[in-house]
């Protein structure tokens, strides 16, 4: 097995820069923080480590692109930004996809993300809407209909039946659409999923560093193999676009896999109470990355 090597001096360049500014701002960071973002260069860290290749099909040797450190992250003049009064992220929940395109992005919304259990994909000429996220427009739309364990088996019963769709406006054959059950493994893939397109709302480019949740994927099993969370130097982007203290970021982290159940209130003002539904939330596929986090932690805090 390959891996991505960059030498301490590289990787050291993509998080911290040379620009004076910039490095001012990193030794600004409280120590503990300083020392986790240092692991990024640290030889031989146990919490980061270098891109696996596995094959030709990766997506770092299918797709050349620049890579991108903190510093052209940075001074990206187009990259968005939080504000005060457009600080939420929405999830919403998509049974009728057309009513859904049709609703306005709420005003305090930074972004808003569509997520559905309907292949939102059936045949090669509908190709629309499938995991793409716009980043001038801060909205993207994923199926993890195909993230569910039967999506490739033959039994899998999700298949459209009808197969013509009689107008461009007829969604009709999303009516009573076959949801795969949410198990734990598909719920770390979407979570997988959710948080890296949304990072590419934030700004962030695919990572060529080290293993990360922004690097690019281009099959399944290359996406289960990228890390639920991200390198430092990722992890300094996204610190310098929303602003948030690490320990509290990997704080929060625990406390959602700790709670019991996806316990967010999914109302809008329209909603009637029935449909404020408790989602199960199978969290053994986690275990791993909650003991990783805690080890953060322990970095964070020593
Ligand atoms: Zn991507
Ligand atoms: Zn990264």
């Amino acid at each position: 097995m390959q891996t991505v090597g960059h030498s301490e001096h590289t990787l050291k360049t993509a998080l911290i820069s040379k620009n004076p500014e910039l490095v001012k701002q990193y030794e600004q960071l409280d120590p503990g923080e300083q020392r986790l973002l240092n692991e990024a260069f640290r030889p031989r860290s146990d919490l980061f480590g270098p891109i696996t290749l596995h094959s030709p099909s990766d997506w770092i040797i299918s797709h050349p692109e620049a890579p991108q450190d903190f510093e052209q992250f940075f001074s990206n003049l187009h990259r968005k930004s939080p504000s005060p009064g457009k600080q939420t992220i929405y999830i919403q929940c998509i049974g009728q996809i057309l009513t859904f395109l049709k609703k306005k992005k709420p005003e305090d919304a930074f972004c808003v993300v569509g997520v559905t259990m309907i292949d939102l994909y059936p045949r090669e000429s509908w190709n629309f809407v499938f995991g793409q996220a716009s980043l001038t427009e801060g909205v993207g739309i994923f199926s993890f209909a195909r993230y569910g364990t039967d999506f490739y088996s033959s039994h899998y019963k999700g298949k459209l039946k009808k197969l013509e769709r009689k107008s461009s406006s007829d969604y009709s054959v999303f009516n009573d659409y076959y949801l795969p059950e949410a198990t734990s493994v598909l719920l770390l893939r979407s979570c997988k999923t959710l948080t890296h397109e949304i990072g590419h709302i934030f700004g962030l480019r695919h990572c060529q560093w080290l293993a990360c949740l922004m690097q690019g994927s281009n099959h399944l099993e290359e996406a289960d193999r990228r890390p639920l969370d991200l390198c430092p130097i990722c992890l300094r982007k996204l610190q310098s676009a929303v602003g948030f203290r690490l320990r509290d970021r990997y704080k929060a982290l625990v406390r959602w896999i700790d709670a019991e159940s996806t316990d967010t209130p999914r109302v809008t003002p329209k909603h009637s109470r029935e449909e404020l539904v408790t989602l199960p939330k199978p969290v053994e596929a986690f275990k791993e990355w909650k003991e990783w986090v805690t080890r953060c932690l322990a970095v964070l805090q020593k």
